[in-house]
């Protein structure tokens, strides 16, 4: 982002205007919406620059902009349609410390004028940074459509009413009072009775609100997917846009903590600060207490929450504290690497089980069917596996598995920094210390990468006929 969106309040401010034609005439056209103080400078001005000096909307000035005329000027518009003349204002501007833009010059301009959609005091800036006018006007008419007309009024009637809605405390229930107010109430009042209906409405409203029970928090356990934000279920996406709280692991990618509302208070539980991780029980209180004030909590475990995600501790803390909750599945690691490396997870004839494991439980290295695993055609994704490559390795051999058995380690599925490393049993420990994988990372023990199997394929062709 080159040009950082703001808006700036132009009450009795200065903003000059050098040109008199219809270049200016367009920029005016904007300015004019606001309270600034408006100064026009050139001769010959058009009739409708003419007509906004005589009803006093703007001083018109029959000679070229000076230097002392920037003075404590916020804004200097260049419209003159010559850049050499453009370019002195411009400078004269930028000399005195106002913020300058020479019209349809991007490259020469401090800041430039978006394309708006006026509700005003709701106000739509879009900008493009020059890079597709086209999109922007198309942008615009799709936001003029979607905004109602009176929008702006009911934005004004309800700006006057703020004070009055302080008595609602602040977060989930003051919201409520206005999606219900901007979105159902207030356009019917509007409708049936007008200005002095919407007056009344608020009030009503804020009665009932006041009246009406807390709404009872709940926690929603969510799966965030392996990290690109588009493997979010639309649930998922909905529920992080409607959340109060996200309380998130530290495998969670910023991306996808930016579809987070803004107004969210966003909890990592991976680490405090620098210091250790949190624990299981801290996390759990954390929950039942958002839970308790009202809130509506999201609880983003990366991949899929049922899968090594320490589920049902927390489903246990919010059932003995009462609180309300629910799951919503993700995709898992397994899937995301197995996807990226071009492989199916079961295959007919090949193998008709799949087994997920962690190489880490509570005790350290995981015990497991090792006879099952060991056999020839066994498929399985390790999770949490890089520190334990060395034991799965020894416990496979030990039980009869072949030390070519291909093992495909997928670092950081689905980011972009996602690395894809080809090994095999007997060299999966050397290959994992030789990459430096430090991301998350999921071995697809029994599964190589679609384009190596065809590779491999084609090489046994050539032998053969060869041969
Ligand atoms: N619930 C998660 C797993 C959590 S356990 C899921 O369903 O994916 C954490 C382990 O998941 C990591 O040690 C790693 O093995 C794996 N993992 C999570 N995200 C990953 C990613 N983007 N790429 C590779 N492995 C990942």
């Amino acid at each position: 982002m080159k040009h950082f969106p703001i808006f700036v309040n132009l009450v009795g401010q200065k903003v000059l205007v050098a040109g008199v034609g219809e270049t200016a005439v367009a920029k005016l056209r904007l300015i004019l919406k606001t309270e600034a103080e408006v100064h026009v400078f050139g001769q010959d001005a058009v009739d409708q620059v003419q007509a906004w000096a005589d009803a006093g909307r703007v001083t018109l000035h029959n000679r070229v902009l000076k230097p002392e005329d920037c003075w404590g000027a916020t804004l200097v518009y260049a419209a003159q349609d010559d850049a050499a003349l453009d370019a002195r204002v411009a400078r004269i501007g930028r000399a005195a410390g106002a913020m300058v833009n020479i019209v349809d010059n991007l490259q020469d301009s401090m800041f430039i004028t978006p394309a708006i959609v006026d509700r005003d005091p709701v106000t739509v800036a879009i900008g493009t940074e020059g890079a597709a006018p086209v999109l922007a006007r198309h942008i615009k008419k799709t936001v003029e459509e979607s905004l109602p007309p009176s929008l702006g009024l009911l934005a004004r009637l309800g700006q006057a009413f703020r004070g009055a809605v302080e008595v609602l405390p602040m977060g989930r229930k003051r919201r409520d009072f206005w999606s219900k107010f901007y979105f159902e109430r207030g356009p019917l009042a509007l409708a049936e009775g007008g200005e002095v209906a919407v007056k009344a409405e608020l009030e009503t409203l804020l009665a009932q609100t006041i009246a009406a029970k807390r709404s009872p928090g709940r926690v929603d356990l969510v799966g965030a997917g392996p990290g690109d934000p588009e493997l979010l279920t639309l649930k998922a996406r909905k529920l992080m846009h409607e959340a109060d709280v996200v309380l998130h692991d530290q495998l969670v990618t910023r991306d996808i903590l930016e579809l987070a509302r803004r107004e969210a208070i966003v909890i990592e539980t991976g680490k405090k600060g620098f210091g250790p991780s949190w624990k299981q029980e801290e996390i759990n209180d954390l929950l039942v207490s958002h839970a308790a004030q009202g809130h509506h909590v999201v609880r983003l475990k990366s991949g899929d929450p049922a899968v090594f995600g320490r589920l049902d501790e927390e489903m246990d803390a919010l059932d003995a504290a009462g609180v309300d909750w629910a799951i919503v599945p993700g995709i898992t690691a397994a899937s995301a690497a197995a996807a990226n490396t071009r492989v199916s997870l079961t295959q007919r004839g090949r193998n008709s089980a799949l087994q997920f494991l962690t190489a880490h439980d509570v005790n350290g290295f995981a015990d497991q069917q090792w006879r099952d695993l060991a056999k020839p055609d066994a498929v399985a994704a390790v999770y949490m596996g890089k520190k334990a490559a060395t034991f799965l390795r020894g416990r496979l051999l030990m039980h009869g598995a072949s030390g070519d058995v291909p093992v495909t380690v997928v670092e950081n599925a689905s980011r972009p920094d996602q690395r894809i490393l080809q090994a095999t049993l007997m060299t999966l420990p050397e290959v994992l210390a030789a990459s430096d994988v430090s991301g998350p990372a999921v071995m697809l023990l029994g599964l190589a990468p679609r384009a190596a199997v065809e590779a491999a394929m084609d090489l046994d062709i050539s032998e053969m006929e060869q041969a």
